[in-house]
């Protein structure tokens, strides 16, 4: 029954992340006015805001005007779910659980504004980075290490800032979701982070080339890279880094 609330709490998460993802780059508040559709502008009632339900019951149109609702939203509630499920399934009800759902939702919002966007926003990583520095100080209150967050931290960032001087293939940004994300992994988990974001996105970015949807030189965001890699090192980090060693001897 646990991991049913834990799913259905990912749900409500990741509905309230969607209001995140589509007002902060429009600069507006996220808790103010009340959630409305995005053609007709009626207030959307609370029993057309129920997580998934909703937009299968009203067939993914506006119960007002029968404007299109994205399909993003049903998606992104779901995902969130199954990652909240999948992080309780891996740790239970712990502190570390709390952190990487934390974690997740953050960068869920950074990796689809940026996939949107290809902005990354102030609003965003800087509460992440101080969610990340509290979660470090609590962990450390219960006997956990401090070096591996400051190395895991400097590490990533420094990489990816040495690619930004080398080649400019990327951004700021991205030095700045890899170094939030590794205040809350350390060092093991932001290895298996970097190596899955850079495998991801090289594999996606020559299948772009290769099938001419996208030329070399036209920049694919890597924030949504991260942001997936970073959910993948949190479930399956040490799992991975485990098969990954016992393999290569
Ligand atoms: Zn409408």
């Amino acid at each position: 029954m646990l991991l049913f609330d834990v799913f259905v709490l990912g749900l409500i998460v990741g509905s309230f992340l969607n209001v995140c993802i589509y007002r902060i780059p429009k600069g507006d508040s996220i808790v103010y006015p009340h959630s409305h559709c995005t053609s007709c502008k009626s207030k959307i009632k609370w029993y057309d805001m129920i997580p998934v339900i909703s937009y299968i019951i009203l067939r993914g149109r506006c119960r007002n005007c029968g404007g299109r609702i994205s399909i993003r939203y049903p998606i992104i509630e779901l995902a969130t779910g199954v990652v909240f499920a999948a992080l309780f399934l891996k740790y239970g009800l712990t502190l570390e659980f709390v952190k990487f759902a934390v974690l997740a939702s953050f960068v869920i919002v950074i990796g689809m504004i940026d996939y949107y966007t290809t902005d990354v926003y102030t609003v965003t990583i800087l509460p992440g980075i101080a969610a990340g520095i509290f979660f470090i100080i609590a962990g450390y209150f219960k006997g956990g290490d401090l070096l591996t967050f400051i190395y895991g931290a400097l590490i990533s960032y420094g990489l990816i800032a040495a690619i930004i001087l080398m080649t400019k293939g990327m951004g700021w940004g991205d030095a700045e979701i890899c170094l939030m994300c590794s205040l809350f992994l350390g060092l093991k988990l932001s290895i298996v982070m970097l190596f899955i974001a850079f495998v991801s996105g090289g594999i996606l970015g020559t299948l772009l080339v290769l099938f001419k949807k996208s030329s070399l030189k036209s920049a694919i965001s890597f924030g949504p890279f991260i942001s997936g890699a970073a959910i993948f090192a949190s479930v399956f980090g040490r799992n991975f880094m485990d098969w990954y060693i016992a393999s290569l001897f």
